[in-house]
């Protein structure tokens, strides 16, 4: 099996050790190998612990330096050399993009967006949630190699009970004059911000905070609790939050620990973005609201009420901490 695997400050991103925790289980005999562009031995120390037999870093290169387009070429390249039956990815902003690339080089089919896999490689049937979490399909593949990307935050990251030394093997890959888009500039946003799909605490605000200076009230609640802000596509399409903190069907997936839901209804679209979610808190001053359906704990109050009595309690629980 081959995992595309991404990097993080500290290591690998949340979303790859997902991805290695959802290859383990389907192996079967066949050797788990990563491909990285451009990590560190430092960065590829943690993914022995969570059972990835070996690694193939590729130097030479960046990925905003090839483009999406030369980095699908060269998981394709690779896995075409190793005989792969399968290929992972996460579907992330990245994986949406690179996944199908890699597919249509390779020839394979793709099935998107799993939140299951069962079986073992070459003989996989995953299981992907339809009509915006409503009812779920369970997909197998004919193609001889089969591309899968897994939703984050689902296939929870856990260390293996067997770790394993990795074995590194680096790439030297050079980009030709084939480079169709070349990255100007990145720009980092909220620079220390968490993201919204890999922070354990979210902590989103809906059309029922009124106004966008509103929003300090479920950003306090989201400091105080170590978390990320989200938002509700209503006031993101309104311009009172940025796109990147979008949770639903047409944002982003979350599963964090805790999802608090502030002054959000819960319409289905939202609920493909966070129903996987361990623990649900909704705060609504509409009682029959659809976000209490699926909360495991609501409050049916103001926000502007109940928002600055839950942080100040918070803050001062975890001031005596
Ligand atoms: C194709 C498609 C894709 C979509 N994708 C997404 C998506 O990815 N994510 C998403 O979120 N939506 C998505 N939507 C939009 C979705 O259908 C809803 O319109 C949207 O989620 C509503 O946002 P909201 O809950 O903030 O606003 P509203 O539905 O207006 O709800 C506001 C809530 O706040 C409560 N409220 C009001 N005042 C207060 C107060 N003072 N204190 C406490 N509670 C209060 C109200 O009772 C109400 O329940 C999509 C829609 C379509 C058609």
């Amino acid at each position: 099996m081959l995992l595309y695997l991404e990097p993080s400050s500290n290591g690998l991103k949340r979303s790859s050790l997902e991805l290695i925790t959802a290859a383990r289980a389907v192996a079967g005999g066949s050797t788990i190998t990563g491909l990285v562009i451009g990590a560190t031995e430092e960065q590829l120390a943690v993914a022995g612990e969570y059972g990835l037999q070996e690694c193939i870093v590729i130097t030479g290169t960046t990925p905003q330096q090839a483009g999406n387009s030369n980095v699908a070429k060269i998981i394709a390249d690779t896995a075409t050399e190793l005989g792969t039956k399968t290929v992972l990815f996460a579907a992330n902003s990245t994986g949406k993009d690179v996944a199908p690339r890699t597919a249509v080089r390779l020839q394979a089919a793709i099935i998107p967006d799993c939140v299951e896999l069962h079986g073992t490689t070459g003989a996989i049937e995953a299981v992907r949630p339809v009509f915006a979490g409503k009812a779920f399909q369970r997909l197998s593949s004919t193609t001889p190699t089969t591309v899968f990307t897994l939703r984050p935050n689902v296939f929870t990251a856990k260390k293996s009970d067997a770790p394993v030394q990795t074995a590194v093997r680096s790439k030297t890959v050079t980009i030709g004059a084939d480079v169709r888009t070349t990255v100007v500039t990145n720009t980092t946003l909220n620079q220390g911000s968490l993201d919204v799909a890999e922070a354990d605490i979210v902590v989103s605000g809906g059309r029922g905070l009124k106004a966008p200076e509103h929003f300090n009230l479920v950003e306090d609640l989201a400091n105080a609790l170590g978390g990320a802000v989200g938002a509700s596509r209503a006031v993101v399409d309104a311009g009172w939050r940025p796109h990147r903190e979008q949770v639903g069907q047409t944002g982003k997936t979350v599963s964090p620990t805790m999802y608090v839901a502030c002054g959000i209804s819960g319409a289905v679209q939202h609920l493909a973005g966070m129903s996987s979610s361990k623990i649900i808190v909704a705060i609504n001053k509409d009682k029959d609201a659809p976000i209490f359906k699926v909360a495991d704990y609501g409050i049916v109050g103001d926000v502007f009420d109940v928002l600055p009595k839950l942080t100040a309690k918070i803050s001062a629980l975890t001031s005596h901490n």
